[in-house]
């Protein structure tokens, strides 16, 4: 007798002709991907709306920053320098800076978005608005026109 076969959750989720995950072999799309899945599997779409994520990833922006929170910048620049031996709380940023990029992406979904072609165009932007020329080395806001 065939048995037949529930499909996994993350069946789908690993990133594209790869066995191990890492940044440089996933992909926009794939990332997309898992959190459509993510939210269908739980019927949660109605919960997706635009607003509703962009309050989440302000939200989770929150808690990340609550992290750093009360920081001197004395104490900061200590931190800073004993971060990469402190992995309890590297794995705490990694999971708050996750929680407002699974956000970004969702809200990308709602919005039919695309993330890659916005970037860019931003950064073409950017780089207009900071020529390095004018700020290298250092920042200031430029006036408003
Ligand atoms: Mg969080």
């Amino acid at each position: 007798m065939k048995m037949s076969r529930r499909k996994k959750s993350g069946a789908k989720m690993k990133p594209p002709g790869s066995s191990a995950l890492n940044d440089e072999r996933a992909t926009l799309g794939w990332l997309r991907q898992m959190m459509r899945e993510f939210v269908a599997e739980r019927a949660w779409q109605k919960y997706h709306t635009p607003r509703n994520l962009a309050a989440s990833v302000a939200v989770e922006a929150g808690e990340l920053l609550e992290l750093f929170q009360w920081w001197t910048t004395d104490e900061g620049d200590r931190r800073k320098r004993d971060l990469m031996a402190d992995a309890a709380f590297k794995h705490a940023v990694g999971e708050e800076l996750c929680d407002v990029m699974m956000y970004c992406v969702s809200l990308a979904n709602a919005m039919d978005l695309e993330i890659a072609p916005t970037i860019a165009a931003k950064m073409a932007k950017n780089r207009l608005k900071y020529p390095p020329e004018k700020f290298q080395g250092h920042y200031e806001r430029p006036l408003p026109t």
